[in-house]
């Protein structure tokens, strides 16, 4: 037994290994996180949350000063700071997550009026990799802003309110749907240009000689409650997300249901780490970034420079500024790339490889390489930093285990890890195990996003 127990790695349940007393802590915990979770869908949503809680905690937006920084880029990615006792020319650790989901985005002309459904309309546009089907039939919210010529900006946020209407795309009846769907393939059963959302269905009362009586409506309404006109949209970014707040899912509510926690429950732990991390040796960087779910691209993208920018404001604050601390500091500095990844499924069992595939409620999945096929596009994190991590999790009661997204050939993908590489830091993913990614109600464990958040902290305090 002994030697049982010394030889063989086993994984680990989290719940069976907590204290009734650190129990009641994720608990606590999870109640946080299902608020932040219900209130802030959209990347702008986060990033004023963030802003607003180290705000709290005794963070200055950099032109401000202090140890204890926020730097924030177009509203949409933002960099949490600690400084560390050693100087920024000497590396950072970052914690990388990222606050963009998958949605359906409102076109830049969208509003158009049917005759013969007699609906209003808005034309729409999906971001990231939906499902198309998920998102028919089910109550929907427009969070977002309109910004008008003279700068100002208009928040929208409609469907949230226990009070406020919802949206919805429609779906075909089953009496009518043998030919139009069910011989077609999945994807295209609801194609793209099939989801637009009916936003109202009552015409104009004045005007009788008006086309589009519906539609004038529409645009009355918007024009009262928000002072907007139709050529408003076209510097409009509405999204479209589920209606409806987190809930505890299960007779053990061991589990929260929810929109977006790809990747905000990285997000929110990395955030809760930054600011409740003790004195650090190392400065510590939790980094949130936009537009992951397309590739990354775009200035709020991890492909932009922003990673770098930050780093560079950080020497400027220590006096320390010049090309090779720059690149120095870079290649200096250690990372997690903070990302979601697939929990065993237990209706579809085939698409992973068990034996490193990450388990709901068994800690935080480490994983050493993404990608796809024969490891392309992989950051493949090296042995050497994987064993330091391995380290600082183990010393400071971190459950973990290993994960895969898939079995070979299955599929795959990538987070923001090969992106921080690029600056030669070392980069490793870690992050809670999901069912139902993507969706728009993904299922977390409460036991692991308690350990994402010990492990980021641990990470940032570590020596
Ligand atoms: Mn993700
Ligand atoms: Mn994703």
């Amino acid at each position: 037994m002994a030697m049982y127990d010394e030889l063989v790695w086993k994984r680990r349940s989290v719940w069976e290994t907590l204290s009734e007393d650190e129990k009641s802590k994720v608990m606590e915990f999870a109640d946080e996180y299902r608020k932040f979770l219900s209130t802030h869908k959209t990347e702008r949503e986060v990033v004023e949350f963030a802003v607003e809680q180290a705000k709290s905690a005794g963070f200055n937006e950099i032109q401000d000063g202090g140890d204890k920084l926020i730097i924030v880029n177009r509203n949409k990615a933002v960099a949490v700071v600690k400084l560390g006792r050693k100087p920024v020319r000497e590396g950072v650790r970052i914690v990388a997550a990222h606050i963009d989901v998958p949605r359906i985005d409102v076109k830049q002309n969208p509003l158009y009026e049917d005759n013969q459904s007699a609906t209003a309309l808005f034309d729409l546009h999906y971001y990231g990799g939906i499902k198309k089907y998920q998102w028919v039939a089910r109550p929907l919210a427009i969070h977002g802003v309109v910004v008008k010529t003279d700068g100002r900006v208009v928040k929208i946020n409609i469907g949230d309110n226990p009070d406020d209407p919802v949206f919805t795309i429609e779906d075909l009846l089953p009496h009518l749907a043998h030919k139009a769907q069910y011989g077609k393939k999945i994807d295209d059963a609801v194609p793209g240009e099939k989801l637009d959302l009916i936003v109202a269905s009552i015409p104009i009362p004045e005007n009788e000689n008006v086309k589009e009586r519906i539609k004038l409506n529409v645009l009355k309404l918007l024009n009262d409650r928000f002072g907007i006109a139709e050529e408003d949209f076209m510097s409009a970014e509405l999204e479209v997300v589920p209606a409806g707040p987190a809930r505890d899912v299960g007779l053990d509510s061991s589990m929260i249901g929810g929109y977006g926690h790809d990747d905000r429950i990285c997000a929110y732990t990395a955030l809760r780490a930054v600011i409740e991390a003790g004195e650090p040796e190392w400065t510590a960087v939790a980094l949130l970034f936009d537009k992951e779910e397309i590739g990354s691209d775009g200035n709020t993208g991890a492909q932009s420079r922003f990673a770098e920018h930050v780093i560079a404001q950080l020497l400027d604050v220590q006096n320390d500024l010049d090309y090779r601390n720059l690149m120095t500091a870079l290649q200096k500095s250690q990372a997690i790339s903070a990302d979601v990844t697939a929990a065993v499924d237990p209706m579809w069992k085939e698409v992973h490889d068990l034996k490193n595939a990450a388990v709901l409620g068994h800690g935080l999945p480490i994983m050493k390489y993404t990608g796809r096929g024969g490891k392309y596009s992989a950051n493949d994190a090296h042995a050497e930093f994987v064993a330091e991590i391995r380290r600082i999790f183990n010393e400071n009661g971190v459950i973990w285990q290993p994960a895969g997204l898939g079995k070979v050939d299955e599929g795959g993908g990538g987070t923001v890890a090969k992106f921080l590489a690029k600056y030669g830091m070392d980069v490793i993913d870690a992050g809670p195990a999901l069912l139902s990614m993507h969706s728009p109600f993904e299922i977390a464990s409460k036991a692991d996003l308690w350990m994402a958040y010990k492990a980021y902290k641990a990470f940032f305090e570590s020596k």
